[in-house]
């Protein structure tokens, strides 16, 4: 079967929803094709758009530079970052104001409400505290940065591991103990038995969420904590990052008005939650836009010198022919797919290089490029694709490979998603230039 349409996404993550928001509006008719969801539905709830290469780890989260003062240091230090490389002809005020805009736009239209702070000083479900800069509303309350003299009561569920409220209590303490200023003047811990699910054991985050999206549910759940908290004085509420998939506005409020505190989820690990929202969001998104979404894997392509002309796409045992103006690659890293190293590092659809620090991969090994302790800065999490700054795709003589093909998100190399705490700014920018420039060849 053949399809014609003008851009065709490949991918339906946080940048493939960056390019769609772009053409929105354009008169273009847009494509999304994807095979599964990728790293956006495994995203914790926030939204890192830029943090400093030179903060210290002992840094007071007061101190901690806005992202702002984060994306300029990058835009100075590193040459090769995506930020850098898709700033060139443009002024660094310029560069940043556009980020900035880049990113509201997106949060705004997004049918999932998300919070800003420049920066949020975050809790994750591990007990550790990050700086990012837009997150789902229901963490932004969270924000340690804006407490003072807080008295946090971490609430976890018994038959729930992921989530260890004692642990977290105690991991905020001690995190206390290094700051100047008194965010958390006290922290306590308790666990609460789902209403009608006690005894349970081995619960998952999803199925959980669902339970508690049901009204009866979640009142009760409010209601528990507050015979928990009589003749206890509390300011604050830490929460399991599970408060529900389809109605998580209406519990946070509900448990504010129960309880009287101020009630916010951690950051979530996987299984996410809050990631699977996010790949919800993006979904109901391209769904309302007209966006026409095929699934399946785009597995080839054909081109005539140096225009892509068509893609072939596997749908179950059928095999499309998708004819388009211009392609944008949003296929991500390891987790999307868009790179693969069997035997050789390859991004498998167009065959492009694969870079790292300034260098082609070929045949590398693991161990060749990655450090022995788990906890330092991963090389092989840095490698992918590279583009100019219209986001186009380049070869190994850093030319144009294609003139209608673009790439955007996780896929691009230089930085590393996992460790950089500028992943989701990263893609959302990049997708939103190369959705621009798609628009204008294709
Ligand atoms: C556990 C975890 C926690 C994270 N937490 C944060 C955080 O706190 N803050 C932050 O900023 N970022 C975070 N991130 C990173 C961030 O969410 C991702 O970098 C970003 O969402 C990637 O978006 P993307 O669109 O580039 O790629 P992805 O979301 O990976 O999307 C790639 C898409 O391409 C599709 N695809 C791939 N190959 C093909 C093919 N051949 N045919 C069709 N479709 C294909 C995949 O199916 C998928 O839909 C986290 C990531 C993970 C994994």
């Amino acid at each position: 079967m053949e399809i014609k349409t003008d851009i065709v996404i490949i991918g339906s993550g946080l940048a493939a929803y960056a390019a769609a928001l772009e053409l929105r509006g354009s008169g273009r008719e847009v494509t999304v094709v994807a095979k599964a969801p990728g790293a956006s539905a495994l995203n914790s709830g926030a939204w890192d758009i830029a943090d400093s290469p030179i903060r210290g780890r002992k840094d007071e989260w007061k101190d901690w530079p806005s992202w702002k003062e984060a994306l300029r240091q990058i835009l100075r230090r590193e040459e090769r970052h995506p930020y850098t490389l898709l700033s060139r002809g443009q002024s660094e005020t310029d560069f940043v104001d556009f980020v900035e805009k880049t990113v509201a736009r997106a949060a705004a239209v997004l049918p999932l409400p998300m919070a800003s702070g420049d920066p949020l000083a975050l809790v994750g479900d591990l007990g550790t505290v990050k700086p990012s800069a837009w997150v789902q509303a229901s963490m932004r309350d969270a924000d340690l940065r804006r407490w003072d003299q807080a008295k946090v009561l971490v609430v976890g569920i018994p038959g729930f591991p992921n989530f260890n409220a004692r642990f977290i209590q105690q991991s905020l303490l001690e995190q206390q103990e290094a700051q100047r200023k008194t965010h958390v003047k006290f922290a306590g811990s308790f666990d609460l038995e789902i209403p009608e699910w006690a005894g349970r054991v081995s619960m998952s985050a999803i199925e959980l969420a669902q339970r508690l999206d049901r009204e009866e549910v979640f009142v009760s759940f409010g209601q528990e904590i507050v015979r928990y908290l009589e003749g206890k004085v509390y300011t604050h509420l830490l929460l399991p990052p599970i408060m529900g998939l389809e109605n998580t506005p209406a519990i946070l409020q509900a448990l504010n008005r129960i309880t009287g505190l101020t009630a916010a989820e951690t950051l979530a690990t996987p299984m996410s939650v809050p990631g699977w929202r996010l790949q919800q969001a993006l979904e109901n998104f391209f769904h309302e836009n007209h966006c026409e979404r095929l699934e399946g894997e785009a597995v080839g392509f054909d081109a005539d010198g140096r225009r892509v002309k068509a893609l072939y796409v596997h749908r179950g045992d059928q095999r499309l022919k998708l004819k388009a103006g211009a392609f944008l690659l949003a296929t991500g890293k390891y987790l999307g797919g868009g790179i693969q190293r069997r035997g050789r590092w390859k991004e498998p659809l167009f065959n492009l290089p694969i870079f790292l620090d300034g260098r082609v991969l070929d045949s590398q090994s693991l161990p060749q490029t990655s450090r022995p302790h788990v906890a330092e800065r991963q090389p092989f999490l840095s490698c992918g694709v590279t583009v100019n700054s219209l986001g186009q795709a380049l070869d190994v003589e850093g030319q144009i490979v294609f003139d209608n093909l673009f790439a955007a998100g996780a896929i691009l190399g230089e930085f590393s998603p996992a460790q950089d705490r500028c992943a989701a700014g990263v893609s959302l920018v990049s997708g939103t230039i190369a959705g621009r420039h798609a628009s204008a060849v294709g």
